[in-house]
């Protein structure tokens, strides 16, 4: 990650080669600028730790703060905020953010590969779930509990694999792994309308 340098004068714009106290050209005083920078870079540092923490919300905030500091685009913001949405499963926006950073950023070309590594996850979790759905309407449910776990284990961001993979177990019985997939299913998301109904289904069958 590049992080922002006063690299020419915000007032004349003639390049800064060293630290100086005022530019050599119009006389502008460069140490208010200076610290704005390093309080900048201070931000980012501490962003980027917020996304190692899976802390996305704070991290979002440090870097709206970062972005007010300094005239826009800041490379190394940009590049967290990419970052924060492969996180998010935003793929779309993750790619589109990534294509619009400069190609000499050095996260870049790691940063597409990991978005296309977890668009091709995406792409075989929704084969395993058609498969599972088939197998399941089939009465095939050994191969849909199969499918369905692969899903699981390809895109446990998404909540429909979680309901399928609870109606599966069950039809097969097990109810056990029905409220194990019901339980992490309604953990991830809290307000999936459907879930809570499947848990409520669970307890009858018991
Ligand atoms: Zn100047």
């Amino acid at each position: 990650m590049r992080l922002p340098q006063l690299t020419a004068c915000p007032v004349c714009h003639s390049v800064l080669s060293e630290r100086v106290a005022a530019c050599p050209n119009c006389e502008t005083e460069l140490t208010p600028y200076y610290e704005q920078h390093e309080a900048a870079r201070a931000l980012i540092n501490q962003a980027a730790n917020a996304v190692s923490r899976g802390e996305m919300i704070e991290a979002k905030r440090l870097l709206g703060d970062a972005e007010r500091m300094l005239p826009s685009p800041v490379e190394a913001v940009e590049e967290l905020r990419t970052v924060i949405l492969l996180q998010e499963h935003r793929l779309e926006d993750a790619l589109r953010a990534a294509s619009a950073l400069p190609d000499d950023c050095p996260g870049k070309p790691r940063l597409l590969d990991d978005i296309a590594a977890a668009s091709e996850r995406v792409e075989n979790a929704k084969m395993h779930f058609n498969l599972a759905l088939t197998a399941a309407r089939q009465g095939s449910l050994a191969d849909a509990a199969y499918h369905v776990e692969k899903t699981l284990s390809l895109a446990p961001h998404l909540p429909e694999p979680w309901r399928l993979a609870a109606k599966i177990a069950l039809k097969r019985e097990d109810f056990a792994a029905a409220q194990r997939y019901l339980s992490r299913g309604a953990e991830l998301f809290p307000r999936d309308s459907y879930l809570a109904p499947l848990a409520a289904e669970i307890k009858q069958a018991k």
